[in-house]
């Protein structure tokens, strides 16, 4: 019989966490699921959402606090959507980390025997990321500049994000005072009317070479000079200010067109020793630091010795396909999206490289018809966005029987699903590195070395 009810405090003790950080506990034999608590902890709850199977409570009072728990950084920790594992040690992060990527390989993937190394962290942790995306939207004071509330689209304003780069701060408030002495219209989602949507921001850490972008639901922005200049006579380095085009009305945040307004297309930033061409639609790895930890992990899976041929599936930019180059004889990058595509190109001639060749499709349609052709692999990366690899990709790596698989991932559940699958047609997973790419929040990505039964 269930005798919780919405609206009334309890205390409960939290026994686990989710893979989205929030603590768990049973209420009368009742789950519930409180953002902020820790495993270990006894804490109030309200129940603020009751359903058939699970309850969600907020968290009002720690009873008895986890060694754990640490003072939050950020002053909207409670109301942003991001950081929410602020409120844990940075080692105790790792350590979640670590333990839901063994969670997920055991339970979804069924592997028993593998090696889970402890998760790789960065010492300074803050200001890592390269790449930050503004809603904006009308707010009390005029306007809102800054972050999605949890679940929500309630934007809040909010001057300084601590794991964004110093200068994509700075970068929103010269905006966001070029709109407010421009009146510039904001885009209403509701109404469908109104111009700016987004400001984007991608800055190259060893470069320092600085790209803006203004999402806007029409084809041009008013006064764009002055705002050129601001950003210009204000910060160094500013090499790309582009407007893209996004008349959707849909939660997609960059539409498919873009206009240079000043500068170039691209801005250039490095890993290692290579050079990299980007541009805003493409992806790039938004921790550059840990970035570089993962690709030499990948570099040290793929085990190459300058004889193989390689693919790289999923290639984004062509990142890894370079970091492959210099110990292959060739590699074949493949990418779906178009743009990346030809940044990846670039990026091959910039570097001068030669052993690499890109082909632009989804690589469960671009592999079987390569494989077709005789060309095969003896080594294969895959790299694939949170929905893991398609079945018919997979089908045809098995049959195209590799010596190895290096699994680049961000998400530890379509992961496990992938090594089982493969575990089941002879692959063995042989090694597992998570690796911290977003600190204070609960995403981990993952390199792992997978080779052929018989072919270590
Ligand atoms: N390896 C790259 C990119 C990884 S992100 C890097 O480290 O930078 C995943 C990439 O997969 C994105 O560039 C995305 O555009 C691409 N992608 C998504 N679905 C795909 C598919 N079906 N086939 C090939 N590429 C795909």
């Amino acid at each position: 019989m269930l005798t919780l009810k919405k609206n009334e405090k309890y205390s409960v003790e939290i026994t686990g966490m989710t893979h989205e950080g929030q603590g768990v506990g049973r209420i009368n034999n009742f789950t519930v699921f409180v953002e902020g608590a820790i495993t270990g902890e006894k804490v109030e709850t309200l129940i603020i959402k009751l359903n058939k199977t699970y309850a969600v409570g907020k968290l009002l009072n720690i009873i008895e606090s986890s060694p754990s728990r640490r003072k939050p950084f950020c002053e909207v920790y409670k109301r942003c959507g991001g950081c929410n594992l602020q409120h844990l040690h940075y080692e105790e992060q790792l350590k979640f980390k670590t333990n839901l990527v063994e969670e997920n390989i055991k339970r979804i993937g069924k592997i028993q025997d593998v090696h889970i190394h402890p998760t790789i962290g960065m010492d300074n942790h803050l200001n890592y990321r390269n790449k930050a995306q503004y809603p904006v939207g009308s707010g009390d004071s005029g306007i809102n500049v800054g972050f999605y509330a949890t679940r929500s689209h309630n934007i809040i304003d909010h001057p300084v994000c601590h794991i964004q780069s110093e200068v994509s701060d700075k970068v929103k408030s010269i905006v966001k005072k070029f709109i407010l002495d421009h009146k510039i219209s904001i885009y209403d989602e509701k109404s469908e009317k109104g111009l700016l949507r987004h400001i984007m921001t991608r800055v190259g850490f060893k470069t320092g070479e600085v790209m803006v972008v203004l999402v806007i639901n029409g084809s041009d922005l008013p006064h764009k000079d002055q705002l050129i200049y601001r950003l210009q006579s204000t910060l160094e380095n500013v090499k790309s200010i582009i407007l893209n085009i996004n008349t959707q009305n849909s939660n997609v945040i960059l539409g498919s067109k873009n206009k240079v307004i000043y500068g170039s297309e691209t801005i250039i930033d490095t890993i290692g020793q290579f050079k990299f061409h980007i541009s805003p639609l493409s992806f790039f790895q938004v921790n550059p630091l840990q970035t570089q930890v993962l690709y030499q992990k990948a570099l040290d899976y793929a085990g190459l010795t300058g004889n193989e041929i390689v693919f790289d599936l999923y290639c984004g930019i062509g990142t890894i396909t370079l970091f492959l180059s210099q110990k292959a004889k060739k590699v074949y990058g493949v990418e779906i999206v178009e743009d990346a595509v030809h940044d990846a190109r670039k990026n091959a001639q910039l570097n001068h490289i030669e052993n690499v060749e890109f082909m632009t499709g989804g690589a469960e349609k671009v592999i079987p018809e390569v494989y077709a052709k005789g060309i095969m692999a003896d080594v294969v990366v895959v790299d694939p966005p949170r929905k893991g690899c398609d079945e018919v990709l997979l089908k045809t790596l098995i049959q195209m029987q590799p010596h190895r698989i290096v699994y680049v991932s961000c998400n530890p559940s379509t992961l496990a699903r992938d090594l089982k699958y493969l575990e089941e047609n002879d692959f063995k997973t042989s090694e597992i590195q998570p690796v911290d790419m977003f600190p204070h929040t609960a995403h981990v990505e993952c390199v792992v070395g997978i080779h052929r039964k018989n072919c270590l």
